[in-house]
């Protein structure tokens, strides 16, 4: 049988687990799909992508740091990818490249099923402005909460980002702010930390009065990295997740974006989170 092969590119990748979950999406499925993560050079990400497509790659995943260069090499783009300027899919169609962006929808979900949490009405904070925050903004404000406060950093770059999300953010009727991480707002009903500070071995970016008893904070990191966060979370009363449940998500509406069927991501969550409790 004819196996169809994907990727996913970025730098670093050797700890993505998205081989592992499109392997058991495949299986699921009954779909003939092969999956691999490909290691780009710093400046070599295009040259990365064509060279996978030129070997017959029907279409590859895109992580840190190249999500923002990934609809530059697409011929056409989602609205969603359109308006966060960054992709994480990309599909070689034959008639040109297709980009996508489905972190956010992947967020979402997570956050409305996974976590039981509706966010139409909440004040939502969320905190960084780097490719994870500018694919989740606009989904976000699609599931219509009543605020969303972007903290970054760099201020100049949530700024942008709000800039960016103004006339969707007055079409959903959300109220939409642009902060730094000194003082962003107090006693969110969600806080989400999209920033790269778990990586770096910090608990989190901001203070903990952005949390209140019962707030939802959700770091999009997973694994041991992201322990200090939720630790943090949770000495302050908050209901702490990680990100596994997104990736998970996102995971699965590449692969319904590529195979044109949508696996069930439950059970596929279920294990991954015993692999990666057992060490694996
Ligand atoms: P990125 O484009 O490199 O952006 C990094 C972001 O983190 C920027 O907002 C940056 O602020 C901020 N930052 C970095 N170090 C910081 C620190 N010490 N304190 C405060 N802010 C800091 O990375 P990304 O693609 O947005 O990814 C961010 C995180 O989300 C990563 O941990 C990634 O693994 C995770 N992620 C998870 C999923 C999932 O499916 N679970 C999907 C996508 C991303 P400046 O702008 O000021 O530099």
């Amino acid at each position: 049988m004819k196996v169809d092969h994907y990727a996913v590119l970025g730098n670093p990748v050797a700890h993505s687990r998205s081989p592992f979950i499109h392997a058991a999406f495949a299986r699921q499925t009954g779909q003939s799909v092969a999956y691999g993560r490909i290691e780009c050079a710093m400046d070599g990400f295009a040259a990365a992508v064509q060279a996978f497509a030129a070997a017959g790659g029907r279409g590859c995943n895109v992580t840190v740091p190249f999500k923002f260069e990934a609809p530059l090499l697409a011929r056409h783009c989602s609205d969603r990818a359109r308006l966060a300027a960054a992709a994480n899919v990309l599909r070689f169609d034959a008639e040109g490249w297709y980009a996508d962006n489905t972190d956010g929808a992947g967020l979402v979900h997570d956050i409305e099923e996974g976590a039981g949490v509706k966010l139409a009405g909440q004040r939502v904070l969320l905190v960084g402005a780097g490719g994870a925050g500018a694919g989740v903004l606009g989904p976000l404000l699609q599931a219509a909460p009543a605020e969303v406060v972007v903290a970054n950093r760099s201020l100049p770059r949530a700024q942008a980002l709000v800039q960016s999300h103004a006339a969707l953010a007055a079409a959903q009727d959300v109220r939409l702010l642009a902060s730094d991480l000194v003082a962003p707002g107090v006693a969110f009903d969600v806080m989400l930390n999209a920033t790269a500070s778990s990586l770096q071995g910090h608990a989190a970016p901001v203070s903990a009065a952005v949390l209140r008893p019962g707030t939802l904070a959700v770091d999009l990191m997973y694994g041991p990295a992201a322990e200090p966060f939720l630790a943090w979370a949770r000495g302050h009363g908050a209901v702490a997740r990680d990100g596994l449940g997104m990736l998970v998500e996102q995971a699965a509406e590449a692969f319904a974006l590529w195979r044109g069927v949508h696996p069930q991501t439950a059970p596929v969550l279920q294990v991954l989170r015993a692999e990666i409790a057992a060490g694996r």
